[in-house]
């Protein structure tokens, strides 16, 4: 089971992945906290991403694929296929990339990609009170524009396969979970 979340910043992307790979039995795999780890570590590719990161800019597909596919050949995911990924793929080319990085380790398909559909006002409230580096105002709003110009055209990917799982994401962090694991099932 391949299953992809998709949403702006601020959706609630990372706490739902973390309520659904304790549900499901998936492997979590978020770009975001893979280069967050780099950075920490001061890599070659954390100071990379830095620029990037800080600007509200993707860092560069090639990049991030390459991370991705370092990632996908650890042996808790290599050929299992049992993974969620958070935050990736953000760009048509990285979707690409991922249908042939999982044909390359015989991980199946991706089976579905949920959306969580927010309004731009309550992602903005929301990251006002997290505090992380990025989420000032300015950086907010280039995350913004990067999601609608390169991320949305993804969701369209998804959508042209039926894959698409698009749920509302206002409400408690229990009503989302609940629309998304109906949503799952609908979808099998
Ligand atoms: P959010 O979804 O709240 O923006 P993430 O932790 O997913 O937070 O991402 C933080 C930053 O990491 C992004 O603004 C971007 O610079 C970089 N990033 C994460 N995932 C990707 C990706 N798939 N492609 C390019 N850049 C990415």
């Amino acid at each position: 089971m391949i299953v992809i979340l998709l949403g702006a910043p601020g959706s609630g992307k990372g706490t739902q992945s973390e309520r659904l790979t304790a549900a499901l039995d998936l492997v979590h795999i978020s770009s975001g906290d893979l280069f967050r780890d780099h950075l920490g570590r001061g890599t070659p590719l954390g100071e990379l991403a830095r620029t990037y990161m800080d600007a509200g800019a993707l860092v560069p597909d090639e990049v991030t694929i390459r991370m991705i596919a370092d990632r996908l050949d650890r042996p808790d995911v290599h050929g299992k296929g049992r993974v969620l990924f958070d935050g990736f793929p953000r760009t048509v080319a990285q979707a690409d990339a991922l249908d042939a990085l999982l044909g390359e380790i015989g991980a199946g398909n991706v089976g579905a990609a949920v959306f969580i559909d927010v309004s731009e006002t309550t992602v903005v409230e929301r990251m006002a009170g997290r505090g992380r580096s990025d989420d000032n105002p300015d950086v907010i709003r280039t995350r913004l524009a990067a999601f609608r110009r390169d991320t949305e055209p993804v969701i369209g990917f998804y959508r042209a396969q039926g894959k698409l799982v698009a749920v509302d994401g206002e409400g408690t962090v229990d009503d989302v979970f609940e629309r998304i694991m109906a949503g799952l099932v609908a979808c099998e």
